[in-house]
């Protein structure tokens, strides 16, 4: 059994069905990539994902997520929970206007941990983002004045520092240069030794690149989903082979 798994999942806004029926399972130590064309419920379902939909008024989910053995709709748990285990790093950095350092240190805190720790799991999680040797003499600074790639990368340093086992990104290079888009590729390459990473992309080369599996959504339907190289080069369904050799999306 993968490390997540859906099960009959639908996801409901208002009276608008944008998740039809998934069941998924997702992979220990692994990328898998949601694509497809706009509108089809990839961010959606990578919401359900960590129960991050739970703050969006009108939105009802029936079925199942299952991770570490429960489902994590179960009422008795709290979400703050699951999202600790299950981070999440969103299109634009949502760093807060504190210093490189605080940013990172915040959530520990919160949790308890004691200064010197903090100290220990900001250079941890700096050195795992790929990210501390080019802010380590400027931790006081500003998050906001690194650039838009390091700032990513913060992020993602800012979900390793709560110890997840799973780092869900949604669309986390798409406002980014080339550069910055192949540091952070290249980054989810080594984590996800440690880690299990989930990503929405509207790119398929990306996709293609580091993805160990692909799903393929459209209309809030899971088309297909299978080994990376098996969806680019010889998917199952029609309606796949359409989208990944460009002929709509
Ligand atoms: P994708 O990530 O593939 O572009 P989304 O998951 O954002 O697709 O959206 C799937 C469908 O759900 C779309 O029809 C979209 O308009 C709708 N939708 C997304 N978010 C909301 C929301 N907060 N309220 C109502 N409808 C939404």
């Amino acid at each position: 059994m993968g490390i997540i798994t859906t099960k009959n999942l639908n996801l409901y806004y208002g009276d608008k069905q944008a998740i039809n029926n998934v069941t998924m399972e997702i992979e220990k130590n692994e990328i898998t990539a949601l694509i497809g064309p706009s509108g089809c419920g990839k961010s959606t379902f990578l919401r359900v994902l960590n129960r991050m939909n739970d703050i969006i008024p009108n939105c009802k989910t029936t079925g199942e997520v299952i991770f570490d053995d429960i489902n994590i709709y179960n009422s008795k748990i709290d979400p703050m929970l699951i999202r600790k285990k299950i981070g999440m790093v969103f299109q634009k950095p949502n760093l807060f206007p504190f210093s490189i350092y605080d940013n990172i240190a915040y959530a520990p805190k919160y949790h308890g941990k004691k200064r010197g720790e903090i100290d220990e799991i900001v250079e941890s999680s700096l050195r795992a983002a790929a990210l501390w040797e080019e802010v380590k003499d400027r931790l006081k600074k500003s998050a906001l004045s690194l650039s838009g790639g390091q700032q990513q990368r913060l992020c993602i340093a800012r979900t390793i520092a709560l110890n997840p086992e799973v780092i869900l990104l949604d669309e986390a290079t798409s406002a980014l240069d080339p550069i910055s888009t192949y540091n952070i590729e290249d980054l989810l390459g080594r984590l996800k030794k440690t880690y299990t990473v989930v990503i929405v992309t509207h790119n398929m080369q990306q996709a293609s690149r580091i993805a160990d599996k692909t799903a393929f959504f459209l209309l809030g339907d899971l088309i297909e989903y299978d080994s990376t190289e098996k969806i680019f080069t010889n998917p199952r369904d029609k309606k796949t082979l359409d989208y990944v050799s460009g002929h709509f999306g």
